[in-house]
C-alpha cells in the first residue's frame, strides 16, 4: 500500500450515547486533567501534602522514560531522582530503587512503558514499608494495572494523541479515596477548562483521523517543521483540570475494546529473532517475572543486538514504509534541556536499553501483512 504506516496512535473515537462502565468505577475517583503531565503533576502535589514533614521532596522515576515525567515533578517544586533499569526490561532495578530512597522521598512513579505495566506489587511493598506514595503512570497502558488490583495510591492516564485512547488531549488522575481535606482543597483550586464537542470539534476529529492514514502520514513526515516524533523537554508552570462530555470518553473506551490485538501476531512472527541476538518484549518474558502484559500494546518493543543494528534496522523499516522508531533514543539526563537533572549517576543499563529499543506500530491499522513484512526485514539484522 502506498504511503507510510504511522508509528503510533489510534483514531479519535466517535461520541457515543450508550454509557460504558468506566474501568475504575467504585475503586478510584477520577479528576480529569488538561493532560497526562498535569495528572502526574497533581499526583505529585497530593503525595507531597501527605508528607508535610518533608522540606525538599524527591520523587523516584526510571532513568529511561518520557521527559514529561521530569516536567510534572519539577512543576510541583519537587526533585526527580532517577533509578537505573533491570537489564533488557523497561523496569526499575529494585535494588537501585531502594538505595535511591532518602528521608526526602515522597513518592515512587511506576511507569508502564509501551503498554507493559511495572511490577506494582513489588513497588507497593517497598512504598508501604517506608510511607511513600505509589503513583502508577499508565499514560501508555490501558486499562491501568491498578484497576485489576488496587496497588497504586494515584493512577495517571493520558488521552493525548499517541496514547491508547486518543481524545486529542486530556488526561485523568485516579485517586484512591479518602483524600484529606487539604488534598481536596488542593485539587479544587486547580483551574478548570471545558472541551466542547460541537461542529468545530467534529471537523478537527475528521482532519486528525485523515492525517493518520498512510498517504497523509507519509506527507506529514516530510514536513520537518512539525518535528513529528521528536523527544523534547517542555517546562510547565501549572496544571489544569478539564471538563469534557463523558460521551467522548465512553466512545474511546468502546472503540478501544473493539481493537484487534496485534501483539500476539508479532510474538509469533518475530520469535525466530530471539536466536539472532534480539530480545522481544513479549508476554512470555514478562509473565516469567510476574507481570501480566497480555493487554493491548501501544507499540510492540524489541531490543536489537546492538545500537548499530538498531540504526540499520530502523532505516530499512522506514524505507519500506513502516513507521518504526527508537522512542526516546536516550536516557532522561541525555535529553536536550535536561541539565536540571545534573550528571550525577550512571545509568548504564538504561543507556543500553535506550540504544537498542525498536518500537513497532501496534495500532488498529496494522495488518497481518505488515507484521510479516516487518519480520522479513528484521531477520536480516542478526549479530555481526
Ligand atoms: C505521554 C506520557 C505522559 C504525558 O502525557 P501527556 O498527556 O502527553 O501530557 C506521561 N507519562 C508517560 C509515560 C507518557 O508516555
Amino acid at each position: 500500500m502506498a504511503g507510510k504506516l504511522r508509528p503510533v496512535g489510534s483514531r479519535v473515537p466517535r461520541l457515543t450515547s450508550q454509557p460504558v462502565v468506566l474501568p475504575w468505577e467504585g475503586v478510584y475517583t477520577a479528576e480529569y486533567c488538561g493532560s497526562g503531565t498535569d495528572a502526574l503533576a497533581l499526583a505529585v502535589g497530593l503525595a507531597m501534602l501527605d508528607r508535610p514533614d518533608v522540606t525538599r521532596p524527591e520523587v523516584i522515576i526510571p532513568a529511561y522514560g518520557c521527559p514529561d515525567l521530569v516536567t510534572a515533578i519539577l512543576c510541583q517544586g519537587a526533585r526527580p531522582v532517577l533509578v537505573d533499569l533491570k537489564p533488557d526490561t523497561p523496569f526499575m532495578d529494585l535494588h537501585c530503587l531502594v538505595s535511591a530512597i532518602t528521608e526526602q522521598t515522597v513518592a515512587v512513579v511506576g511507569v508502564g512503558l509501551l503498554g507493559i505495566p511495572e511490577r506494582l506489587e513489588s513497588l507497593a511493598g517497598i512504598c508501604r514499608k517506608r510511607n511513600l506514595r505509589l503513583i502508577e503512570d499508565s499514560a501508555q497502558c490501558f486499562p491501568p494495572r491498578s484497576v485489576e488490583q488496587v496497588l497504586a495510591d494515584f493512577v495517571v492516564l493520558s488521552f493525548g494523541r499517541g496514547k491508547p485512547i486518543n481524545l486529542m488531549g486530556g488526561g485523568a488522575l485516579l485517586c484512591r479515596e479518602p483524600l484529606t481535606s487539604r488534598q481536596r482543597r488542593f485539587l479544587d483550586q486547580v483551574p478548570d477548562r471545558a472541551i466542547h464537542t460541537g461542529f468545530a470539534w467534529q471537523v478537527k476529529r475528521l482532519v486528525f483521523n485523515l492525517l493518520m492514514t498512510r498517504p497523509a502520514y507519509a506527507l506529514l513526515e516530510k514536513l520537518p517543521f512539525l518535528g513529528l516524533g521528536k523527544t523534547r523537554f517542555h517546562p510547565h508552570d501549572h496544571a489544569t483540570r478539564l471538563t469534557f462530555p463523558l460521551a467522548l470518553l465512553h466512545g474511546g473506551l468502546r472503540e478501544f475494546d473493539e481493537r484487534p490485538l496485534i501483539h500476539s501476531e508479532y510474538e509469533q512472527a518475530l520469535s525466530s529473532l530471539e536466536k539472532r541476538g534480539w530480545v522481544l518484549l513479549s508476554t512470555e518474558r514478562f509473565s516469567a517475572i510476574g507481570v501480566q502484559p497480555d493487554r493491548p500494546r501501544l507499540r510492540f518493543g524489541v531490543l536489537a543486538p546492538d545500537a548499530g543494528r538498531r540504526k540499520e534496522a530502523l532505516k530499512a523499516l522506514n524505507d519500506a514504509g513502516i513507521g518504526a522508531n527508537g522512542l526516546y533514543e536516550v536516557t532522561l539526563p541525555e535529553i536536550k534541556g535536561m541539565s536540571v537533572l545534573g550528571r550525577s549517576g550512571e545509568y548504564s543499563v538504561a543507556a543500553d536499553f535506550a540504544s537498542r529499543l525498536v518500537t513497532l506500530p501496534s495500532h488498529e491499522d496494522v495488518t497481518s501483512v505488515d507484521v510479516q513484512r516487518i519480520a522479513s526485514i528484521l531477520v536480516l539484522f542478526g549479530p555481526r
